[in-house]
């Protein structure tokens, strides 16, 4: 039987798209051929490549507003470096709320000043700062939207007068936003869209071409967009599996149907977190949580072999915290059925009635 796959990343993806993905794998559109073994461009390919850009668009409402999506490779953690590349001129803003954020600070100061406008980071994130003033002088203004290792998630954007860049790999497509305030979101695949291997950057074409730098073609994104994100071989595989997970995602109803139920699952998780006396939350103050990943503690760790114990008798796999945080992690990514939240919570109570 499947597990209860609460995995931080990679992590779980609709059974029905692994279906779809291993028939794909050993005959693709019954051509007898393997996805994996065919040019990127045959038209078979190349539709899949349109479909997944314009099902990415057409789900964050950007279709026809000035936007394009891009997969590309190298991970979020290349974004870090390339978004700096492109955009930053002399300085930008950003808000330090975890540990992607600290990385992609650490990448932009490669290429120009950082103005660090707020961060948590002295109380290890466990809070998204608020009230901080974005400065109107600078290229443009990075945050991230979720931060998996911490669980917390930020429930509000500032309005700037510059770009707003975001890291939203955890939790894009997950929850309904004005997405046309941002002018560049960037997501490895593997948090809710697909395997690791490609990464979804969707980029509104006036914020670039501003760098007097050169930029080597693999980092530039105008270069991207031009070759319709084939410059070179894409990540078949990964951009195949993240097609089949935006349909999915699709014929459910989309991002507002999806926002329903995760909300449903974060509530069912966090008031047994809040309510079971063995536990608590990681997170400072409750409206930061993160609808994604939910960090909690047992208060006393002498249960813990027990908690652990249960846990896998359960079938339940991946809540072992970030090592920064310690503690339990439970991911709970679009494709994650209400059911195991409640075989997890189950599991909760069990371990109570048993101390
Ligand atoms: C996982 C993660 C990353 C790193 O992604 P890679 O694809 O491994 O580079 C960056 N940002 C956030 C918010 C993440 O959750």
């Amino acid at each position: 039987m499947k597990k209860h796959n609460f995995s931080a990343g990679p992590c779980i993806l609709p059974q029905s798209v692994m279906q779809k993905a291993a028939d794909a794998v050993l005959n693709f559109n019954n051509s007898n051929l393997s996805l994996i073994e065919i040019s990127h461009r045959s038209t078979d390919f190349v539709e899949v490549m349109e479909t997944a850009r314009s099902l990415a668009l057409e789900h964050l409402g950007l279709q026809n507003k000035g936007y394009q999506a891009l997969f590309l490779q190298g991970g979020a953690s290349l974004q870090f470096l390339m978004t700096a590349y492109n955009l930053l001129e002399t300085k930008a803003a950003y808000l330090n709320t975890g540990t992607w954020s600290d990385k992609a600070i650490k990448e932009a100061k490669l290429f120009g000043e950082i103005i660090e406008v707020a961060t948590s980071k002295s109380e290890n994130f466990n809070f998204i700062p608020k009230n901080y003033q974005v400065p109107k002088d600078v290229d443009y203004f990075h945050c991230t939207s979720n931060n998996t290792i911490f669980g917390t998630q930020m429930k509000d954007f500032p309005q700037t007068a510059v770009p707003l860049v975001c890291d939203m790999s955890s939790d894009i497509f997950s929850r309904q936003l004005d997405f046309s305030k941002f002018s560049l979101i960037y997501a490895g695949a593997q948090k809710n869209m697909g395997p690791a291997g490609t990464t979804l950057v969707v980029v509104k074409e006036d914020i670039l071409g501003k760098v007097s730098r050169a930029i080597p073609s693999m980092l530039n994104y105008k270069v991207q967009i031009e070759k319709d994100s084939m410059f070179n071989t894409p990540a078949v595989f990964p951009v195949y599996v993240s097609m089949l997970t935006l349909q999915w995602l699709k014929d459910l109803g989309g991002i507002s149907v999806i926002e329903k139920e995760n909300n449903k699952k974060a509530e069912i998780l966090y008031n047994e977190i809040d309510r079971n006396p063995l536990f608590k939350g990681f997170v400072a103050n409750t409206e930061d949580r993160s609808t994604m990943n939910a960090t909690f503690n047992l208060r006393n760790e002498e249960l813990k072999a027990t908690f652990d114990d249960q846990i896998k008798q359960a079938g339940i796999n991946g809540i072992n915290g970030h090592r920064s945080v310690g503690g339990y992690r439970a991911s709970m990514y679009n494709a994650l059925p209400l059911e195991s939240v409640q075989v997890l919570v189950d599991v909760m109570q069990a371990t109570e009635k048993g101390a």
